[in-house]
């Protein structure tokens, strides 16, 4: 049997890519699974991050599905463990993170762990146990208006405490500078103390390389995805391109963008810009043209991508600036206006890669998701990064028998303004 080093829960799809990319990036070959598998691990991989939907659901399901990823992650042979959640520490008073950390420290029989969400590249660095985002305290950065997970106390101690029946301590950013031996040093104090979980400060890379090798003996960390740049030397790994090799690339080329934030209208401007083939789709339009011969919007758009795919990289979009968005949601609705353009995305999509596109750039996090359930995608092997948090990856499914598909998953506001070209020129 192949057999995994690091098992990772991510508590959200595109957090999962996020720490794929990371651990890829310095040495690691990952895999990530959507969901908890149901069969072993199809690639040569190092470490499986399974993605959950797990962020903001009730805390006991977020416990029964994080322990169920355990479960299989330890039948693949895993011998350290990795719960990812978001570098915000988006979470109520009730959890998840608590909660979830607690079940797996129960499951694993150890008594301690440590809690992060830094990531310094990201702008998010915890001093004192208190998580800045960029110059403002977390309360003060606009988290303490999240609709569903409002983040009103910076201080990461109180808030985890808050969550947890253990108690919760900190290693403060004097003891992380003086390096592994005062870190582990640091970890026998507290765990005499009764503390169970430690809130860790970084404030730079420097400092997350310097806390890694101290990690090196605990079954069950628990951070955001900025932990895991030192992980990989740990398992005697260095940063290489066989990390993040992927099979080489074939096929016809497509963009389906269902994200409206700036950055991604920014990219389906330049794009077409760019003299390039786009077609917007108005979610108007699809209501009003049910599925009647000719109108219906996945054959017509398929019927205007088919000539032009052999010429290059076509964009089919949803994307619209705030203002259409919101005339489009007033007049169907957010969810049904959201959950109907996602299911003719992800449609087209399928449509594409029966036309033979083989190399598919999809924007947005909930357009992402359902791309790729339509293309009954399960696995995904990470490649090469082709902007900070978004690699090129590659799965294998049944609509691609002939080799798979190469794909991207950009959440909305990553990438730089020229993303849906540059991409295909980074995949060799
Ligand atoms: P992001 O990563 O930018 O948040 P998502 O795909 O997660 O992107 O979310 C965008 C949401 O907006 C999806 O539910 C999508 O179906 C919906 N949407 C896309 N285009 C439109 C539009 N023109 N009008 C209304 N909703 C839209």
């Amino acid at each position: 049997m192949k057999k995994i080093s690091l098992g990772c829960i991510a508590d959200d799809f595109t957090g999962a890519t996020d720490l794929a990319n990371n651990l890829v990036r310095a040495g690691m070959r990952v895999v990530q699974a959507i969901g908890v598998p149901a069969q072993p691990i199809e690639a040569d991989a190092d470490c499986v991050v399974v993605a959950l939907k797990s962020r903001t659901i009730p805390a006991a399901e977020a416990v029964q599905q994080s322990l169920a990823a355990l479960r299989w992650l330890q039948t693949q042979g895993a011998e350290q463990f990795y719960f990812k959640y978001c570098s915000t520490f988006d979470s109520t008073a009730q959890g998840n993170i608590g909660p979830v950390t607690e079940a797996l420290m129960d499951a694993l029989g150890t008594d301690f762990s440590i809690a992060t969400p830094a990531f310094p590249d990201n702008q998010r660095t915890v001093f004192k146990g208190h998580l800045f985002v960029g110059d403002v305290l977390l309360s003060e950065s606009g988290m303490q208006n999240h609709p569903l997970t409002p983040m009103t106390d910076a201080n990461l101690v109180r808030v985890l405490q808050a969550q947890c029946q253990r108690k919760v301590g900190l290693i403060d950013y004097r003891v992380v500078v003086q390096g592994e031996v005062a870190i582990v040093a640091r970890i026998a104090e507290l765990r005499a103390q009764g503390v169970a979980i430690a809130v860790v400060d970084a404030v730079s890379n420097a400092d997350l390389l310097r806390l890694a090798p101290a990690l090196k003996n605990l079954p069950l960390l628990t951070a955001g995805s900025g932990v895991a740049i030192g992980l990989p030397a740990n398992f005697g790994l260095a940063p290489s391109n066989t990390a993040s090799a992927l099979p080489p690339a074939q096929g016809l080329q497509a963009v389906v963008s269902g994200s409206c934030s700036l950055a991604t209208n920014r990219q389906v401007q330049a794009f077409a810009q760019a003299g390039r083939p786009a077609l917007g789709i108005d979610p108007l339009q699809i209501v009003r043209n049910p599925s009647t011969p000719g109108g219906n919007t996945v054959a017509r758009t398929l019927a205007w991508a088919a000539p032009l795919l052999a010429q290059g990289p076509v964009l089919i979009y949803s994307s619209a600036h705030a203002d259409t968005v919101k005339l489009v949601q007033a007049q169907m609705g957010i969810e049904a206006a959201g959950s109907l353009v996602e299911t003719t995305l992800a449609a087209i999509a399928q449509g594409l890669v029966n036309l033979g596109v083989r190399q598919l750039v999809v924007a947005g996090g909930e357009t992402s998701g359902a791309c790729v359930q339509a293309l009954g995608i399960s696995q995904m092997k990470i490649g090469p990064q082709i902007d900070p948090g978004v690699p090129w990856c590659h799965a294998q499914t049944a609509v691609a028998p002939d080799g798979g598909l190469h794909l991207t998953l950009k959440s909305g506001n990553f990438g730089t303004d020229d993303f849906f070209s540059k991409a295909f020129s980074q995949l060799v």
